[in-house]
């Protein structure tokens, strides 16, 4: 186990790595816990949960809503839950999004401790701080910035994780990877998914590379003003695929990337050969480069994107492999190009 600190503006943040579950109980002492976790973790692991007060969730994205938020605080408050109370976090990002939001409004903010358990929320979605739930088509609208008090890394979660979800969360690894880190693109390159499924200490490698990308980037720029909009690499026109398709994040973000990388080379110094690499990777992670779609649909979203400001979206665009730029592209220049970039 390895422990690693990262210092927001008014809290520092613990990684354990490398950790067992059962450090929780050593790490919350004095506290009474109470786990937020879905149902496929109960069923794949439930001898984990039995000692807790919890609250289980139907696994998947609509249960990110207020009224599961509003069930889960009044279990709180029917079990008398004080300000003593830790909110555990346990399971992928709509868990820990969860949890984050009911630990920093309940009693106007209880300590937090998150458990990710799948590739994208150890690399991605449990780092940060950002927290929340959906309205309508509305992603991720209502929520709150809280760090939580430590993060556990138990690699053995990963070993129940199926395929669709090892790719969905390459899919922010690859985005780390291009606008911050070209060494770990190589390192990508050289490996292959199934590299990382069958070797733990490999994937304990690159996430927790990730991890140290993530919070550098987060810890820099905690309120999203500045450098942590790089994240948002691929998501701008992923989010509009993600609500127009049924698609997964990562397979959206994937196409995302593809259409700013067609971007980048249009407008940006992005030399074709890399804009190749960046596809070649992504396929080699099982991950979707292209998409029929109707731009015209896809337009009319990206006019509602919650980067833009007046005529323009700002834009992550790259001039090469771990050289990320952000661009105002006006509405209007997307609305021209979008059909060859996409
Ligand atoms: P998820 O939480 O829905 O988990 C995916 C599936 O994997 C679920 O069915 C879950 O039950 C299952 N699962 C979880 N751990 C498992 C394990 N160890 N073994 C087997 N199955 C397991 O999805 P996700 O991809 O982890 O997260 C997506 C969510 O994260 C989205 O809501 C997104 O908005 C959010 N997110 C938040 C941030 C942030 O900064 N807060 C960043 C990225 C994504």
């Amino acid at each position: 186990m390895q422990k690693t600190e990262f210092n927001f503006l008014d809290k520092s943040v613990s990684c354990y790595f490398d950790a067992d579950f059962s450090l929780i109980q050593q790490l919350a002492v004095g506290r009474q816990i109470f786990i937020i976790t879905d149902d496929n973790l109960i069923k794949l692991y439930p001898a984990l949960f039995k000692p807790f007060s919890l609250f289980s969730i139907t696994p998947g994205e609509s249960s990110k809503v207020q009224a599961i938020v509003d069930r889960i605080l009044q279990s709180l408050i029917e079990m008398e839950a004080d300000r003593n109370v830790m909110i555990v976090g346990v399971g992928g990002g709509v868990v820990t999004d969860i949890a984050g939001y009911i630990a920093s409004v309940y009693k106007r903010g209880v300590s937090l401790a998150l458990v990710p358990t799948t590739l994208l929320g150890m690399v991605d979605a449990a780092l940060g701080g950002k927290n929340g739930v959906n309205a309508g088509i509305y992603k991720n609208i209502i929520g709150t910035i809280y760090q939580p008090q430590f993060i556990l890394y138990d690699y053995s979660f990963l070993s129940s994780l199926p395929i669709n979800e090892w790719i969905n969360g390459f899919a922010e690894v690859i985005k780390h990877a291009c606008i911050r880190d070209k060494l770990m693109f190589e390192m990508l390159e050289r490996y292959s998914l199934h590299d990382f499924q069958t070797d733990l200490t490999l994937a304990a490698s690159i996430i927790e590379q990730n991890v140290h990308l993530k919070m550098d980037i987060a810890t820099s720029d905690e309120f999203d003003t500045d450098v942590r909009l790089l994240l948002n690499f691929g998501h701008t026109i992923g989010h509009a695929l993600e609500n127009l398709h049924d698609l997964s994040h990562g397979n959206a973000i994937s196409i995302g990337m593809v259409a700013a990388c067609n971007l980048s080379e249009i407008i940006s110094k992005l030399h074709l050969d890399e804009a190749v690499r960046v596809v070649k990777l992504l396929s080699r992670y099982h991950l979707p480069v292209d998409i029929e779609t109707d731009v015209e649909k896809v337009y009319e979203i990206l006019k509602m994107d919650k980067k833009r400001e007046g005529d323009d979206i700002r834009f992550i665009l790259l001039n090469g492999i771990g050289k990320p730029e952000v661009r105002p592209i006006s509405i209007a220049f997307l609305h021209e190009n979008l059909k060859s970039i996409l």
